[in-house]
């Protein structure tokens, strides 16, 4: 619904004795009446009758501005607005708050992720220094897997602390870190894994169509946001590093029947219950991330969704 107004923006903006910084064709720029901006960032739109702040946000139409500063509905700042104006006086003085506004977050630069064999041999040196708990390996054991599928499929426990310093010795065995999924730099420069008390419970190596070690989910103890698994990822972390999702292969990466589930664990079950090769994809959502094995041969190339 259009409405006429017999005032203008520019006259709110008199009423208020706004200080104007500069004008152009169809705007004027003043202070910000709300946040205390002074250099011009608060925008009147002469053509439309509307304000907006582009420090603290503040915007609207004009009887929005003049009934903000004072707490009044639009009908009474339309009524004072026309009153003040008939009587050509200005508004009532008011208390211009200082609004201080968090200065944005830069945004953290991240590394190239680094090459699957790079990843490989991080990772594998990174699990061997780490063990299975009791629990974890008993929480395995129910789950149908055998002693020696849990040895070779090299599920750990996260580390509970240290993270810096198995860092550390991976850099001194010779290992890259940078690039590595879950490694990151902290506010000293120095690198470091992500872990929390909010991501414990055992990590599952998830390999890919080579058998490489490319990335790693972890198995939460306590699941939340209603996750059981997430992913070993250090992104938006200073040269943090996404996990990227890789699929993960269960089985020999020869076999020419690949069938396709959800998850490296599930996956790693059902081989190790059927001796079927799985490609494991991470979500039902992430079948891009297939690699172009599982379209290859039709006679006797297929997948099975389970
Ligand atoms: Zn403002």
């Amino acid at each position: 619904m259009y409405r006429d107004f017999p005032f203008t923006i520019v006259d709110v903006a008199y009423l208020l004795n706004l200080h104007a910084r500069h004008k152009n064709a169809a705007s004027l720029d003043v202070d910000c009446p709300f946040c205390g901006e002074k250099k011009g960032k608060f925008n009147l739109n002469t053509k439309k009758n509307v304000f907006k702040c582009n420090r603290c946000g503040e915007s609207g139409g004009m009887r929005s501005l003049y009934g903000r500063i004072y707490g009044l509905d639009n009908q009474a700042a339309y009524e004072e607005i026309k009153g003040a104006l008939g009587r050509n006086e200005q508004a009532p003085s008011y208390q211009v708050r200082k609004r201080e506004i968090a200065p944005k977050e830069p945004e953290l630069p991240g590394a190239m992720p680094a090459p699957d064999h790079v990843r490989h041999k991080t990772y594998s040196m990174f699990f061997s220094m780490l063990v299975l708990a009791d629990t974890h390996r008993k929480n395995l054991l129910k789950r149908g897997f055998t002693e020696q599928q849990i040895e070779e499929n090299g599920y750990k426990s996260t580390p509970v602390f240290g993270y810096k310093k198995l860092t550390e010795r991976l850099l001194a065995v010779g290992c890259t870190v940078e690039g590595v999924p879950g490694v990151y730099q902290d506010k000293d420069g120095e690198w470091t894994i992500h872990f929390s008390n909010k991501s414990s419970g055992f990590l599952v190596p998830v390999r890919n169509i080579d058998g490489l070690i490319v990335g790693a989910q972890i198995r939460l103890d306590h699941p939340y946001d209603g996750r059981k698994y997430i992913w070993l990822s250090s992104t938006n972390f200073n040269m943090g590093t996404s996990s990227g999702s890789p699929v993960h292969l269960a089985g020999s990466p020869g076999e020419k029947t690949i069938f396709i589930t959800e998850g490296p664990l599930k996956g790693d079950l059902v081989h190790a219950l059927s001796g079927r090769t799985f490609g494991c994809v991470p979500g039902a959502n992430q079948y891009a991330n297939l690699p172009p094995v599982f379209t290859g041969d039709e006679t006797d190339g297929y997948a099975v969704a389970l």
